[in-house]
């Protein structure tokens, strides 16, 4: 999008109005909806722009007071993220569990002491202030209820969030994990065995950032087997970080 659309996307979803009027209409004093251009984007469109401009906290306010889709009407707490929002290493998981919707903080429960565990066997943390920190989000921000699955629509509402959050923290790698947070980063269908062991790319702002996807830790707490696959994963995106 250009930047006089992007612009105007996001005066349009500000409920500015329309940003220019027609020279010619302005002197002949025809302000107002006529005078205005019909090339205004699709709400959906100017939602994104509008997101994808903002800076930290203003993204911030703007998922604690999300009312796109009807997850808002059963969370406790948005959870936006937490760790370091200049971390080398982005971590993004599926949504919310009960735990994390009461706490406002991702993986707080069993799966995420495991992920603690994971991070810390390879020298990094969700400590802000850690020599290797991490920033850990979420596709979702909100908890599906019952914990079901995330919908298509439910993802495509908060898609803005989660891609601005990787322009803004501009990670050098991110981890993506489980099927569904694989799935929905990477819009595709392919199972976890054919998105494991490879590397791949994450468009955003404008560069590629390479991806890896392992076991969500929920699954690794009832498959203990995989935790070695999930080893040989964080191995690979040691190596790919460290540019082998
Ligand atoms: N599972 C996730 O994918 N994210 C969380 O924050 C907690 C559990």
């Amino acid at each position: 999008m250009s930047l006089d659309r992007r612009r105007a996307a996001l005066w349009q979803a500000m409920g500015l109005g329309p940003e220019w009027l027609r020279r010619a209409a302005v002197a002949a004093g025809e302000a107002g909806p006529k005078a205005a251009p019909a090339l205004g984007p699709a709400p959906a469109e100017a939602r994104a722009a509008a997101i994808g401009a903002m800076g930290w906290d203003e993204l911030e306010a703007a998922v604690a007071a999300c009312t796109a889709c009807p997850l808002c009407q059963s969370r406790t707490r948005t959870v936006f993220g937490v760790g370091n929002p200049t971390a080398p290493w982005m971590i993004i998981g599926e949504a919310p569990g009960a735990e994390e919707d009461a706490r406002g903080e991702p993986f707080v429960g069993q799966a995420g002491r495991l992920l603690d565990n994971m991070l810390t066997s390879i020298g990094r943390s969700r400590s802000s202030d850690a020599q290797q920190p991490v920033f850990i989000a979420n596709v979702l921000k909100c908890r599906p209820p019952g914990n079901r699955n995330p919908q298509p629509d439910e993802v495509a509402a908060c898609e803005p969030f989660l891609l601005r959050q990787i322009e803004l923290v501009q990670p050098r790698l991110v981890l993506v994990l489980g099927r569904v947070a694989a799935q929905s980063v990477l819009h595709t269908d392919a199972p976890i065995s054919a998105l494991r062991g490879r590397v791949h790319r994450l468009a955003a702002a404008g560069r590629e950032v390479p991806a890896i996807v392992s076991y969500h830790p929920a699954y690794l707490l009832r498959n203990l087997a995989d935790k070695a696959k999930a080893w040989a994963d964080l191995c690979l995106a040691l190596d790919v970080d460290a540019g082998a």
